[in-house]
């Protein structure tokens, strides 16, 4: 006596299977576009003044590399760049700035 195969059974697994592997794929594609679309709006923006849209240009202040504006005057600094140049004075308004946006110390 044969026993015969549960097909109902296994055309749902093959139908499980088969939903999870499109699913699979429409993340992947997702990440993928997500990627994409992320590198294409660097690219756009890579080195453009955040407010008017000009070319920025690197000037050296300090010490430190700031991307500027020429069209507008705006000034783009890089993470920690603000820090530096904050750091090289003391009581200046660099640094209240900086501390307005430094994390609060739990005293
Ligand atoms: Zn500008």
């Amino acid at each position: 006596m044969s026993i015969s195969k549960p097909s109902g059974a296994e055309e749902e697994y093959f139908v499980r299977e088969e939903a999870a592997r499109r699913q699979r794929e429409a993340l992947e594609n997702a990440k993928k576009i997500e990627q994409a679309e992320r590198e294409a709006a660097k690219k756009l923006h890579h080195m453009k003044c955040p407010k008017c849209g000009f070319d920025l240009q690197e000037i050296n202040f300090k010490g430190v590399s700031i991307d500027k504006c020429f069209n507008c005057g705006a000034m783009v600094f890089d993470a920690g760049e603000f820090e530096m140049l904050a750091g090289n004075e003391d009581t200046n308004i660099f640094s209240s700035i900086v501390n307005v946006f430094r994390a609060k110390k739990v005293t």
